[in-house]
């Protein structure tokens, strides 16, 4: 075998299984594209030790931590093909080269689908955002808008005037009931029928949002639930079971983070319906000593799922 373990995706889970079996002294490959989902904020927020750090800048420190440790190794390049190979897995890349290991930790995240809005792409993790615990406090108190992709969006208007003056743009998504509309109005929630046209303000700033009967709503942030999907279809073919989540299936995976698939572990975003750098990262120290484990008591791994 080539590694003891690879690792695909290098950010928060990934960086954090590899800590667990560098210290394990465990032959470890970490590929990575170096496309992690919060490249689009300018900062991070709510990691311990790092809040308010760049995204990339907090990659790096992991990375340079694990540098530290002669048996890691890594390659910023693409897994493409993965596939159960005797006791182990082989990974191919998109060179056309191919990897050996004996485990599998999937931490290769999830993509967002936005709607499609004038002003909105562009303003994704500046002023269109997923998260207020992330990214709310920087508002400053400002107006908040919600925009509804169905119903599940009255969580986080039923939050959101924690930070601001909050409405709920339903945008034709569904229509709140009387007793959801008391709940928001106890909340203070604004209730607007009128679907935005578009966003507007100064650069990746918002100032408003435009609705189509032409009314302008002053806004300072825009909250939505993206639609999620896996970064890549490796779990797929290697038939990892996933469940469904708010925002789009993950993979589904016991409380050390193995999924279906004997000898694959995975963690982050791509395995948990709760999209957050630092549960990433526990769940990565998970995988990373259940990965660890099976390597001893099931080294053949012959135990079923
Ligand atoms: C705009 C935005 C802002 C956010 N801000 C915050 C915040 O302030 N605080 C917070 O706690 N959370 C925040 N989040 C959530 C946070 O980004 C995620 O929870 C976290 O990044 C998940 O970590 P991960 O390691 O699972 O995946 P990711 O960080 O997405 O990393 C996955 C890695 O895998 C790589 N990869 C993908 N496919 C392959 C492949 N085939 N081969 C090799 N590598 C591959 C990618 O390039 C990437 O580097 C934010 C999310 C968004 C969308």
């Amino acid at each position: 075998m080539d590694h003891d373990i690879i690792i695909i995706g290098g950010s928060f889970a990934g960086l954090a299984a590899a800590m667990q079996l560098a210290r394990a002294r465990k032959a470890v490959l970490v590929l990575d594209t170096g496309l992690p989902r919060n490249r689009f904020a300018v900062a991070s927020h709510g990691f311990p030790g790092q809040d308010g750090r760049r995204p990339d800048e907090i990659r790096a420190r992991l990375r340079a931590e694990l540098a530290a440790y002669p048996t890691v190794s890594f390659r910023d390049a693409a897994a493409v093909t993965a596939q159960r190979e005797g006791a182990g897995f082989r990974v191919s890349l998109a060179d056309g080269s191919g990897i050996a290991a004996r485990r599998l930790v999937l931490a290769y995240g999830v993509r967002d689908s936005l709607p499609d809005l004038p002003g909105l792409a562009e303003r994704w993790g500046v002023s269109v955002l997923h998260c207020p615990y992330c990214h709310g406090y920087e508002l400053n108190g400002g107006p908040v808008g919600v925009l509804a992709r169905d119903e599940m969006a009255l969580h986080q208007a039923m939050l959101l005037p924690d930070w601001g003056p909050t409405t709920l743009f339903t945008q034709g998504a569904f229509t709140p009931t009387p007793e959801q509309l008391r709940g928001l109005a106890a909340r203070g929630t604004q209730v607007e029928a009128t679907p935005i046209a578009e966003l507007i303000g100064a650069g990746t700033t918002l100032a408003a949002v435009r609705l189509r009967d032409g009314r302008e709503i002053a806004l300072a942030g825009l909250f939505l639930a993206p639609v999620t999907a896996p970064a890549c279809d490796l779990a797929a073919q290697l038939r990892c079971a996933t469940r469904d989540g708010p925002t789009g299936p993950y993979l589904a995976v016991d409380p050390m983070q193995a999924t279906s698939v004997p000898g694959v572990f995975a963690a982050g975003d791509l395995a948990s319906p709760m999209p957050n750098a630092t549960l990433a990262a526990a769940a990565g120290v998970m995988a990373g000593g259940a990965a660890h484990r099976s390597l001893i008591l099931d080294p053949d791994l012959t135990a079923s799922a």
